[in-house]
């Protein structure tokens, strides 16, 4: 079995928004505080994670996470990535392998320099990059990925399978043609729903669940959603076809 832990749900702003007083930031549902989005895989004794954001220490401490095999970036966009720094904690007896598009880690470098040199200056993370090509296959551990190319508005970003599991977020376009055959077998997929007003780079639900019947999956998880939806409106919309995830939710999978 391979265990997933949502560490976040939330999109760009995290829920509650700064300064929001709607409904859903205001809401004292705990379901409806969203950090940014990411997950935990665990399988074995391997860990990884998929994206760290902004909240990415908090995160780490809220799941218990005491080491990591290696860290997936889906893309650049900061409530991706900025957490990066906080990694320097799991790197203190090796570099910690880093996996994405060239363009993504690129990024990463530009933005972290120091944590992918040498520095004579301790007390930095200690990454190692790993540029990924579109539908390469890599293992981490015991968990097999396959990196999976989507587009996020007019980016091609990655969404990576996992056994019978897909972790999609940020896209607005999945590319059936190019990537049924990867997708075939999905069982439990995990998809970005924004919101139900359409927006330019990412799905609604209406286009996540649309997704999750053209790969054929059985459980579709929400991911990434905004301050427009109460977490139980969409519970009470969406299943048993789909569920909105929420932070903490805990996944367990059949591996292939
Ligand atoms: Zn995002
Ligand atoms: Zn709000
Ligand atoms: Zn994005």
């Amino acid at each position: 079995m391979t265990r997933i832990e949502f560490l976040g749900t939330g999109t760009s702003h995290g829920i509650p928004v700064i300064g929001c007083s709607c409904p859903v930031c205001m809401s004292a549902d705990p379901h409806d505080k969203r950090w940014r989005s990411s997950i935990l895989i665990t399988k074995d004794d391997t860990a990884v994670v998929i994206d760290t954001g902004y909240e990415f220490r908090l995160q780490a401490l809220r799941a218990g996470i005491t080491h990591l095999d290696g860290v997936l970036y889906t893309h650049q966009h900061s409530d991706h990535m900025m957490g990066l720094d906080d990694l320097r904690v799991f790197t203190d007896e090796h570099k910690l392998p880093v996996y994405g598009f060239p363009k993504v880690l690129a990024d990463a470098e530009r933005i972290f320099p120091y944590a992918f040199h040498d520095m004579p200056y301790k007390g930095v993370p200690r990454l190692e990059k790993h540029e990924l090509k579109e539908h390469e296959t890599f293992s981490i551990g015991s968990l097999s990925f396959t990196a999976i190319p989507v587009m996020h508005g007019c980016m091609r970003i990655a969404g990576y399978r996992f056994g019978r599991a897909a972790y999609i977020t940020d896209a607005s376009d999945i590319l059936m043609e190019e990537n049924a055959g990867y997708l075939r077998g999905v069982d439990t997929l995990i998809i970005g729903a924004l919101r139900d007003k359409p927006h330019w780079s990412h799905f609604t639900f209406a286009q996540a669940l649309e997704a999750g019947r053209a790969i054929g999956a059985r459980s579709v998880y929400f991911t990434h959603m905004s301050h427009a939806t109460l977490h139980a409106e969409a519970e009470r919309r969406f299943s048993p076809e789909a569920h909105p995830a929420y932070d903490t939710l805990v996944l367990e999978v059949e591996d292939e």
